[in-house]
C-alpha cells in the first residue's frame, strides 16, 4: 500500500517515541501495526509512540 503524500509530519503531529499519560499508538485506532505506520502521521511509528491525533481504538 502506497503511503499517502498528505500524511502529517511527525513534528507537526507532536509525535514522540514514548507514551503520554498512558496513551500510545498500540492502543490508537489509527495505528497500522503490521506496517509500523499510522494512517495520519508520516514515517515509522512505534507501538509505544504518541501524537496529538491519538484516539482510543
Ligand atoms: S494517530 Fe498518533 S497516537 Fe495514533 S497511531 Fe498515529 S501517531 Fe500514534
Amino acid at each position: 500500500m502506497a503511503e499517502l503524500k498528505t500524511k502529517v509530519p511527525k513534528d507537526e503531529a507532536l509525535y514522540q517515541e514514548e507514551p503520554r499519560a498512558g496513551e500510545k499508538c498500540e492502543a490508537c485506532i489509527h495505528f497500522i501495526p503490521e506496517q509500523s505506520a499510522c494512517e495520519i502521521v508520516a514515517g515509522q511509528i512505534s507501538p509505544d509512540g504518541w501524537s496529538r491525533y491519538f484516539e482510543p481504538a
